[in-house]
């Protein structure tokens, strides 16, 4: 039994305001605001709590040279979980990790299955790679495969035109995106290019992931679908180093690079303006290392955020968009306690004094 003592950050009301709870008790794995009748040995943990962090961008299993080893995927996922991200949406791994689930120590993922790229487009060993004729049976693949998502890379540098450029015809998106729908899998589509986002409007996905190309136009229409946007300002900070690599080759890809890496703050103040439901997500995995939770939130305060609506990106708001309960009365105990008031300052999530999880403490 654990007694959080501390003020209780439990979940967003219906106007948007944060309900804060006086303290909460940990009881077989869930949080419950009665006291218990016996609070005999509870472990006392003061400061302030707030539900487990999502990191709705990650890869585990997936290193900088494709499929890694389980224990390596473990170590991954435990530097995300000691870092309070405990709730990961794995946007693609080659590797089959669902032998975690059964593992309490490690946390909660919900998978996408394997990136569907198109041949020859994406990082090699990675993606399930097909031709625009069998996208709608590969996206029905990892549908039946993950946990309601499926992971498709939207675009991708073209070496013919030497530019990035959309990697599926509208038609077969669509098509696609209807199948894995009918499967119950909601489709999260990589994508970089402005060129892009209107198929990915019109084939109705769900989630734009990295979404750089993003102006006031496209954001009020993605705010009008319902479509999410998780922007991993951690990895497109990257996007000065592609930029250098494709220099000698692609020119007219490393401009269209660095200028979306200039417009990247502008981009998240777009869909924030126009009230596009923003996920937190770091794209561990591949050349991305683990555990970088805390950054992302930093880097959308960053770029424009109000504290709050970055927390929420990383917790409320991501964790009701994916299916998983706040810090409701019963619901399971995966939640930090911190050592001051996240909403004033977002860099406390850095250096949590606890993370519990499934009821148990795994970080004092
Ligand atoms: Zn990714």
């Amino acid at each position: 039994m654990i007694h959080l003592t501390g003020p209780v950050l439990a979940r967003l009301d219906e106007s948007g305001e944060v309900e804060v709870r006086d303290g909460a008790w940990v009881l077989d794995g869930r949080v419950t605001f009665d006291r218990p009748t016996s609070t005999d040995g509870a472990e006392e943990l003061d400061g302030w709590v707030l539900p487990g962090l999502v990191d709705a961008h990650c890869h585990v299993g997936l290193g900088p040279a494709g499929p890694v080893d389980a224990d390596t995927a473990r170590r991954q996922a435990e530097t995300d979980r000691d870092a309070g991200a405990l709730l990961l949406r794995d946007a693609g791994s080659p590797a089959d990790t669902r032998w975690m689930d059964d593992d309490d120590a490690m946390p909660r993922v919900l998978r996408a299955g394997r990136h569907v790229a198109r041949s020859r487009r994406y990082l090699r060993g990675v993606g399930d790679e097909v031709e625009p004729e069998d996208l709608v049976a590969a996206v029905s693949a990892q549908a039946r495969a993950g946990d309601g998502w499926v992971k498709v890379v939207g675009d991708w540098i073209d070496r013919s035109t030497g530019d990035l450029a959309p990697c599926w015809p509208v038609e077969e998106l669509t098509r696609a995106v209807g199948a894995a729908h009918a499967l119950g899998a909601r489709v999260a589509v990589h994508t970089f290019s402005e060129q892009t986002l209107p198929d990915l409007l019109a084939a109705g996905v769900d989630c734009w992931e990295h979404a750089t190309g993003l102006d006031g136009e496209t954001a009020a229409a993605a705010a009008a679908a319902g479509v999410a946007i998780t922007p991993t300002l951690v990895n497109t900070a990257r996007f000065l180093d592609f930029a250098a690599a494709g220099t000698p080759k692609f020119p007219a890809y490393a401009a269209h690079m660095r200028a979306l890496h200039a417009r990247r703050p502008q981009a998240v103040r777009d869909a924030v303006d126009a009230g596009v439901r923003l996920l937190v997500g770091t794209d561990a995995g591949t050349e991305m290392p683990h555990g970088l939770v805390a950054d992302e939130v930093a880097a959308l305060v960053q770029a424009g955020l109000a504290p709050l609506q970055a927390l929420s990106a990383a917790t409320w708001g991501s964790r009701a968009y994916l299916g998983a309960a706040a810090l409701e009365e019963g619901a399971p105990a995966d939640l930090l306690v911190l050592p001051a008031d996240p909403r004033e300052d977002v860099d406390v999530l850095r250096a949590p004094r606890a993370v519990v999880l499934r009821g148990r403490t795994v970080r004092p």
